[in-house]
């Protein structure tokens, strides 16, 4: 179903007062889903929030009677309103939420391919992606090649007899590289194999591939869908009733539900996902303009950059609300002197935190060769463009001139150029922090 189509809120979805004729015709967005769907004030007390039900079992009325929840691992009251607020998301049942973003992926892993069947999976992804295939799937005879997705020619050949499935990220990690789902999706169906897409650096509300055809989209909630550096947390979102059914079967069998607090939390979290994710699309868009034109910057990716080379794929592939361009809230960039200069910026940052994780409000900023690409062999990371000295920033709420005065700063330490006047003044301020 495309996205504005009829919510599938229904009434008791949404608050007590409104009544059946006002919801049952309402168009609901996905900004108001992001607030509604999923959840209901507590029929016992009225609180509006669902509340954190932790509570390891559930009292039976009888032998095979029960309200539909028996024990927390299988499944939780907190976690099912977060699965449900998920999928109404992409217009899909619900979601199947995990302890983390890679406790999601092992299950989708371990649900849909045995010893003996090969994956196919982008070259430019999270190193944890490569790390779970190359040391442990491996391991377990299932096999993996990283190819560069962003050309379905390449994602053809390399599918085998024996492949099964088809893992990408777009944009991916941390190179911001693109693959076009649909025709990757059109090309793996083809095959016969499934497609999931890694959509953990746009969230629904910029990029729906299921929409796209892509029989599966993952999450690391601890980035944007919860987006405030406190939580980890991981869900999978299918319209297969079959697929979902599986996921749950491996979810309870290895243990590896979400817990229900964090599901609380992140759940608040995605009542301001819409707002969130396009105020930090504005502000990184300023950032990376900004950045492509400071003398000191070698090269600067950014998807919503006219000198992206995939600029005109990601206007078609990312989603803009109310007329204005969004493309996610990360930057990648080198600066002239390599390594050495790369890592003076990210030690000399005062506003920015050096960290990793992206997606939150805090702007962060990320060396992937020595923090979450570090297991990933440095032959694969050159061949994706992965420089050693390669900065991922993922842009927070701040005032984008304020995080802009701050990476000049850094700048002018890293490779001794005079600031710019403003940036000078913007400096000085900072120096208070
Ligand atoms: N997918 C992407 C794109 C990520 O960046 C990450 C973590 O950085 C993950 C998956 C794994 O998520 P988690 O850290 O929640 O396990």
């Amino acid at each position: 179903m495309p996205p504005g189509h009829r919510s599938d809120l229904n009434r008791s979805d949404l608050n007590a007062n409104h009544t059946a004729e006002t919801t049952s015709d309402i168009i609901h967005s996905i900004t108001t889903r992001a607030i509604h769907a999923g959840t209901r004030p507590d029929p016992t007390t009225g609180a509006i929030l669902t509340p954190i039900f932790q509570s390891t079992t559930y009292v039976q009325e009888a032998v095979g009677q029960h309200k539909g929840f028996t024990y927390s691992r299988a499944d939780n009251p907190t976690v099912a309103a977060l699965e449900a607020r998920l999928g109404a998301l992409e217009n899909a049942p619900p979601s199947v939420c995990y302890a983390t973003g890679l406790a999601a992926e092992t299950a989708l892993f371990l649900a849909f391919l045995k010893a003996g069947d090969h994956a196919v999976l982008s070259d430019a992804v999270y190193g944890g992606t490569v790390r779970l295939f190359q040391q442990i799937l491996d391991g377990l005879s299932i096999r993996s090649c990283f190819v560069d997705t962003s050309s379905p020619e390449a994602v053809a050949r390399a599918i085998t007899p024996a492949t099964k499935l088809v893992f990408i990220e777009s944009p991916g990690n941390p190179t911001l590289k693109l693959t076009d789902i649909a025709a990757v999706a059109r090309i793996t169906h083809a095959a016969g194999c499934l497609l999931a897409v890694d959509n953990t650096f746009l969230t629904p509300i910029l990029q729906q591939p299921l929409d796209l055809g892509a029989d599966f989209s993952l999450y690391s909630t601890t980035k944007y869908i919860e987006g405030h550096n406190a939580t980890v947390g991981g869900a999978i979102t299918t319209r297969d009733q079959t697929k979902i059914d599986r996921l749950r079967f491996i979810r309870k069998s290895i243990g590896s539900i979400q817990a229900p607090f964090e599901a609380w939390l992140t759940l608040r979290g995605i009542t301001t996902l819409p707002l969130r994710i396009k105020q930090h699309s504005i502000n990184a868009l300023k950032v990376a303009r900004h950045l492509e034109s400071h003398p000191s910057v070698a090269r600067v990716s950014y998807p919503g950059l006219l000198s992206f080379p995939q600029h005109t794929l990601a206007r078609r592939q990312h989603i803009s609300r109310d007329g204005v361009e969004h493309h996610g809230g990360i930057v990648s960039f080198e600066v002239h002197g390599g390594i050495e200069a790369g890592i003076a910026v990210m030690n000399n940052v005062k506003l920015c935190s050096l960290a990793e994780n992206l997606g939150a409000v805090e702007t962060l900023i990320t060396h992937p060769a020595s923090m979450t690409h570090a297991d990933v062999p440095i032959a694969q990371r050159a061949s994706i463009g992965l420089s050693e000295g390669l900065i991922r920033l993922s842009v927070g709420l701040e005032e984008p001139n304020d995080i802009i005065a701050d990476l000049d700063r850094a700048l002018l330490i890293a490779t001794h150029k005079p600031l710019s006047r403003s940036s000078e003044r913007n400096a000085t301020c900072l120096n208070a922090l």
